[in-house]
């Protein structure tokens, strides 16, 4: 194993797969081999979704593939043994509870209900930093885009445009927002005492503003001593670093520590056609490169300030996990400083996790769980994933021939 402040190599297959017996390995292999071809995900990912809806019994073929490589059960006990696994390699865990597509407030309600749950199962458990959240589990979709076109509409600060915003609102609207609010709080509040950090998904930049408030406020609130809330910044966008920038300048001014967690961003397409059709500027970067330096200035902006940032570095690009690393060799900070913290996605980029907590490295991966039906959705975006983010599944495929290969050696 190699010492920990060593920077870490990637291409230790040994230590990456270790978790993993050979059988899994060649699922694993079997799997990302079905994903790299672009037309068997397209209708598969549609036969799917209609034989969910035809109550057609697909569960079990499911279960059996990309649910056991993506997810880490249908419920919270279910996820007991492989948080285990992962804490026996140093491995932390971002629990998710990844139900989707789910509207009305009692199911919000209880979306809540089991946030509040999973923030007590994670105080149990010695390697659950962390939970995720997202928005539209707790709130109405059509909601967010109101209030985000109305606060758009304003040229103010964002909390200024966010109380002018919600002015608007009719007394019904206004009070579907107090819903989501005390939900939002509520969660928020109960993981901040148990001492569990929450993150929120970063969505599409039609609904992200509200998002952004909530975030601002529940970090004022929560995070006075200890990041405990993070928002999550989209470096596929070209203003984030500016607002993180902006965030940051509020939160030192009223006393509070910035929660950043860093993505590229899921939802290029989706962004770039939607302006396209209604003819606004595009809000995304216009090259790969482009994201590229935007993230690796944003994380170098970050740990220069990590006194008043906490940072979580969420990316399964390698140079950017290692320049996480190599900037806090850099300025003589430790790997495991608890202002930063590295994740990956549970059954993505083995490579990356398990090599950066040998290093020392406070390290997770991002794990979901949930009934089936219910995480369909998330399946669905990691196998369309897998398939459009380019390299991705060539190099999940080359890192486990090349441990099969090793061990057939070693054997
Ligand atoms: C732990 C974790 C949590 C996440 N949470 C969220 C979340 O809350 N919200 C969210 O939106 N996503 C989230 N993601 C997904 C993330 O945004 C990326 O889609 C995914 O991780 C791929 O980016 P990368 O940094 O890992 O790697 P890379 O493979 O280096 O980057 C691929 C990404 O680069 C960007 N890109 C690709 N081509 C271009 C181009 N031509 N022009 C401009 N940009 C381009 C896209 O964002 C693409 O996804 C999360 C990922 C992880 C690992």
């Amino acid at each position: 194993m190699p010492s920990p402040s060593l920077p870490p190599s990637f291409d230790n297959t040994a230590l990456a797969f270790n978790y993993k017996s050979d059988a899994a390995l060649k699922k694993a292999r079997f799997l990302f081999t079905v994903m790299s071809n672009p037309l068997l995900v397209l209708v598969g990912t549609r036969l799917v979704s209609w034989a969910i809806r035809m109550g057609l019994p697909v569960n079990g073929l499911i279960r059996s593939t990309l649910f056991s490589q993506f997810i880490g059960g249908e419920t919270l006990e279910q996820t007991v043994p492989v948080a285990a696994k992962l804490n026996s390699f140093q491995v932390k865990v971002i629990l998710d509870y990844a139900v989707e597509g789910k509207q009305g407030d009692h199911f919000y309600d209880q979306a809540r209900d089991q946030f509040l749950r999973v923030i007590d199962f994670a105080a149990t458990h010695p390697n659950i930093p962390f939970i995720s959240i997202k928005l539209t589990g707790l709130a109405r979709f059509e909601l967010l885009e109101e209030l985000n076109k109305r606060m758009v509409a304003i040229d103010k600060p964002l909390l200024a445009r966010y109380e002018l915003a919600l002015n608007q609102l009719s007394p019904a609207t206004l009070n579907e927002w107090g819903r989501v609010f005390s939900r939002i709080e509520k969660i928020c509040f109960h993981a901040t005492t148990k001492k569990i950090a929450v993150t929120l998904d970063a969505e599409e930049t039609w609904i992200q503003e509200p998002l952004d408030a909530l975030c601002a406020i529940q970090m004022e609130l929560c995070n006075k001593k200890f990041p405990f809330v993070y928002n999550t910044y989209q470096l596929y966008r070209t203003d984030r670093l500016t607002f993180l920038q902006s965030m940051h300048e509020l939160a030192t001014s009223r006393g509070y520590i910035t929660g950043a967690k860093l993505v590229r961003g899921a939802y290029m397409e989706k962004e770039r056609k939607r302006a396209a059709e209604m003819g606004y500027a595009s809000p995304i970067n216009p090259t790969k490169e482009a994201t590229d330096l935007l993230y690796d200035q944003t994380l170098r902006f970050c740990i220069d300030n990590l006194n008043q940032v906490g940072v979580i570095v969420a990316s399964h690009n390698e140079e950017s996990s290692l320049l996480a690393f190599n900037l806090l060799k850099e300025q003589g900070l430790p790997p495991d400083h608890p202002h930063i913290h590295w994740s990956q996605l549970y059954g993505m980029s083995d490579n990356i996790t398990f090599n950066l907590a040998a290093a020392g490295c406070s390290v997770s991966k991002y794990l979901p769980f949930g009934p089936i039906e219910d995480v369909v959705p998330y399946l669905m975006r990691r196998a369309q994933e897998n398939t459009s983010v380019k390299g991705q599944t060539g190099k999940e495929l080359r890192l486990i021939q090349k441990e099969l290969v090793r061990r057939a050696h070693s054997a």
